[in-house]
């Protein structure tokens, strides 16, 4: 089908696309896909998510052709980084041609897009080198411990820390740079590898990131006070080691940035509960069946198949739909979260259907 050209997009004419409280759009998450080889308890707990669950059968996943076309009209509408995630996204058969095809695209600038993928690191050996050579040029991988019995009891399937550390030097090897590690703490249960991790990390290029511990979903059993608070383990990270602080590469990070006082290098601390950063949230998150979410706590995704299928229209009502969607925005869930806690009813989507 030859595709027809929508009329100027906002980004184009010069008036950048903006939310309700005046967020641009400029990143885009991708879950490719809702299954994961880990069930760690903070995401997909065994309880929820054992032998009998029910993941999306492969017809209701996005082609690879229907990822790239939202992916292209986001770009239209003002979005530069595209992040790939799910779920576990290296169990996506065929990931570095849609990584290439990704990388193919290009902004109304001309530019080519940040592409980025987080991954839990367990099929890296493998991957990281073709990634690479795909055009994927940033990488983040999740790894909660270094101690061998506690990593395998977090990722509930008693994988080998060894095989995720091999996993980084091949990152490394195939020539990512600042590869990120994201660490998430539950307090009482990891935050002693805090220190472990970071003097592991100290001196490699890689960035370590400290993420508080979130209330997404609805069954990973969220408790307050397993958060510890990023202040209170940036404290016991400068007693060790001095830290001071960074300026943010851009706006909308989510990370505050700190170096080591000695040239070490840099940790990031992610601290969505105890500081809310919803006032600067540019992302929005696109599930492997196809649903559009403006928060990473929000019940409710506009599906957009019917329009990438065809029922609905073509490209340029693609375009027009994200462009809706992005402009009624008004989420801020990290700034409510008290209160909405209280109130909610609705079941929330889950972080590995919507990719972190
Ligand atoms: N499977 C991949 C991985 O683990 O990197 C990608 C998907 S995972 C949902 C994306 C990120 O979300 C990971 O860094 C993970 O640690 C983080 N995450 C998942 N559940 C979380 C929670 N309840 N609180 C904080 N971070 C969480
Ligand atoms: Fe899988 Fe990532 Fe969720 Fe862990 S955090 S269960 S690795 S999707
Ligand atoms: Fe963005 Fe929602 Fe997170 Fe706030 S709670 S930072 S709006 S994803």
């Amino acid at each position: 089908m030859k595709r027809q050209r929508p009329s100027a997009p906002a980004a184009e004419a010069g008036q950048p696309l903006r939310d309700r409280r005046q967020r641009p759009w400029r990143d885009l998450r991708i879950s490719l896909t809702d299954r994961c080889n880990f069930r760690c308890s903070y995401c997909m707990p065994r309880s929820r998510f054992g032998p009998g669950h029910r993941f999306l059968p492969q017809t209701q996943l996005l082609s690879f052709e229907e990822v790239t076309q939202v992916a292209q009209e986001a770009l239209q509408l003002g979005v530069n980084t595209l992040r790939l995630t799910g779920g576990e996204p290296l169990l996506r058969r065929d990931l570095p041609q849609l990584v290439r095809q990704l990388a193919a695209l290009r902004t109304p600038a001309g530019a080519a897009p940040d592409l980025a993928l987080t991954t839990n690191g367990s099929l890296l050996t493998a991957l990281a080198e073709p990634l690479r050579a795909a055009g994927l040029q940033r990488l983040t991988v999740s790894l909660d411990a270094l101690d061998p019995e506690l990593f395998g009891q977090m990722n509930a399937v008693g994988f080998p820390v060894t095989q995720v550390l091999r996993g980084l030097e091949a990152a490394q090897r195939a020539g990512f740079d600042r590869v990120k590690v994201n660490m998430v703490v539950r307090k009482g249960l990891n935050d002693h590898q805090a220190l472990p991790m970071a003097a592991h990390f100290r001196n490699t290029g890689m960035v370590l990131r400290f993420i508080e511990f979130m209330d997404t979903g609805s069954h990973n059993s969220w408790q307050c006070d397993e958060v510890l608070p990023s202040r209170e383990l940036r404290e016991r990270l400068h007693a060790h080691w001095p830290l001071r602080p960074l300026e943010a590469t851009r706006s909308g990070e989510t990370a505050e940035r700190w170096a080591y006082a000695d040239g070490a290098g840099e940790v990031g601390f992610i601290s969505s509960v105890s500081q809310a950063f919803c006032g600067d949230c540019t992302r929005a998150r696109l599930t492997a069946d196809g649903r559009l979410f403006t928060c990473l706590f929000g019940s409710f995704g506009h599906d957009l198949r019917p329009l990438l299928r065809g029922a609905q229209g073509g490209p340029a009502e693609l375009r027009e739909r994200l462009s809706a969607i992005w402009r009624m925005r008004a989420d801020a869930y990290s700034e409510q979260r008290e209160q909405l806690r209280a109130t909610q009813t609705t079941t929330r989507a889950e972080m590995h259907e919507l990719g972190g």
